[in-house]
């Protein structure tokens, strides 16, 4: 099949996530059918550099010898057998490497197979620990999160999400759920400088514990860095303020650790860096190294003991998807992870973080470019029409779409977040790529935004 046979079948049946149909259908998608590397190949022959590790979850590169290996080994012995009444063995092995890397307390992994699932696991979690736990049993039916959130795209993951482009028509549809400010705000509210809206936030957060005391079941952040937002940074020290004033007024604290987790800030995990122990946490993306669908809810000791009885007494977790703890992916997880000790993966993110801080600011004297914002080799740029007073472009320009589209014509693979250009290479991508990526960018940012 040709280039062109295989994009009209493409337009005529597949449906593309977050894609302007229309617009798809008009616009010559690379058609992949390759990756090497920390590349990935058409099917004309180009190569293209994975600037967001394809979608944030890349971790080693494409093919990776040991990886490959385990997956086929895996699948020599069985692709696929349930946790429903069974077990299997690497998802059990899968589970012990993952503890032992975690901080102390998260102990009990309960699998399922994106992020989404992973977060929609948690909260009803939360919401049932409540209502059995042993030392004061209460029905709390009330999450928080803030504004400008992103944890996925199931019912319950768009509740506790706050990002209107994406969430505000499904309004009708979703439960009842308090936004609290966020700090990590591009643009202020009129009024606030930085350091008046810091003590903002945090007196509204104050605010909202006091109010609904003994309704809130959790409250879900991601640490350090909102994602999805257009890479959002907290300031220091906000993730430990927020443990603190769970801990104080008795709500547990879900981590959504999807996008951050496994290397990308600079630590294995971004609550690391503010010695967060969370009382559930939330990984996929990286889990499986970005081979194969995954993704686990980790549990605490004392959540997981909230649904241990006699099975009359009624207190099952009753949720579980098809697929949960699948062979495959669990055997490329732990190879991942193994080789994430292995090949020194966050000395790599050290040094490419750095490189990537430098690099940046070549564009702090751009009249277009707005805010540059970076944790570890998380980084967004956010271009403007207008640098002094914020003002954005027109959504009708695309301008971030554009420049994706100037990246991919250099040969770099980038998706934006509206106007803000997202790089995100995988943790393992050597320097003197990150340095070709970082290039290759700024000069598709310096050709749409003359
Ligand atoms: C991507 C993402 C999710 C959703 O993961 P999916 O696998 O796309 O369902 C949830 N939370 C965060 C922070 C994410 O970045």
């Amino acid at each position: 099949m040709t280039t062109s046979d295989l994009r009209s079948l493409d337009t005529a049946h597949v449906w593309h996530p977050f894609t302007p149909m229309l617009e798809q259908g008009r616009e010559e998608t690379p058609v992949i059918v390759a990756g090497e590397g920390f590349h990935l190949i058409d099917t004309d022959g180009r190569r293209y550099l994975d600037g967001v590790s394809s979608l944030w979850c890349n971790v080693h590169g494409h093919r990776v010898p040991e990886i490959d290996r385990a997956i086929r080994d895996q699948l020599d012995q069985v692709a696929h057998s349930t946790l429903l009444g069974l077990a299997n063995v690497p998802s059990i092995r899968f589970a012990a490497a993952l503890v032992k890397r975690l901080p102390p307390g998260l102990t009990r992994v309960f699998y399922s197979d994106n992020g989404s699932t992973a977060v929609e696991a948690a909260l009803k979690i939360a919401y049932q620990y409540y209502r059995q736990r042993a030392s004061r049993p209460e029905n709390r039916e009330l999450f928080v999160s803030f504004s400008g959130a992103y944890h996925g795209d199931t019912v319950g993951s768009v509740s506790v999400g706050g990002i209107d482009l994406f969430h505000s028509t499904y309004a009708g549809l979703l439960f009842r759920t308090i936004k609290a400010p966020s700090p990590a705000a591009y643009r202020l509210p009129p009024g606030f400088t930085r350091e008046t809206y810091d003590a903002h936030c945090i007196a509204e957060l104050e605010r909202v514990f006091e109010s609904h005391r003994g309704q809130i079941a959790g409250f879900v952040i991601e640490p350090l860095v909102q994602g999805a937002a257009g890479i959002l940074v907290n300031p220091p020290g906000w993730l430990a303020r927020v443990r603190e004033l769970t801990r104080k007024h008795d709500v547990l604290l879900i981590a959504d650790e999807v996008a951050t987790g496994f290397g990308r800030t600079g630590t294995f995990l971004a609550c690391e860096q503010e010695q967060v122990i969370p009382d559930l946490l939330c990984l996929s993306k990286g889990i499986s190294g970005g081979y194969l669908p995954l993704a686990a809810t980790i549990a605490t000791d004392d959540v997981y003991g909230a649904f241990l009885d006699e099975p009359a007494a009624g207190k099952t977790f009753y949720h579980g998807h098809t697929y949960t703890g699948n062979p495959l992916a669990c055997a490329a997880a732990l190879a991942s992870l193994e080789l994430f000790e292995q090949s020194r993966v966050l000395d790599n993110v050290r040094e490419t973080s750095a490189l990537v801080a430098r690099r940046l600011r070549e564009l702090a004297d751009h009249p277009h470019v707005g805010d540059i914002r970076q944790k570890g080799i998380m980084a967004g740029i956010e271009l403007v029409r207008n640098k002094a007073d914020q003002s954005p472009f027109a959504p009708a320009e695309r301008v971030g779409h554009r420049v994706v589209l100037a990246a991919r014509a250099r040969g770099a693979l980038l998706r934006p977040l509206g106007d803000v250009i997202v790089l995100m290479p995988a943790p393992a991508m050597p320097p003197p790529l990150v340095d070709e990526l970082c290039t290759a960018t700024f000069a598709a940012i310096n050709d749409v935004c003359k």
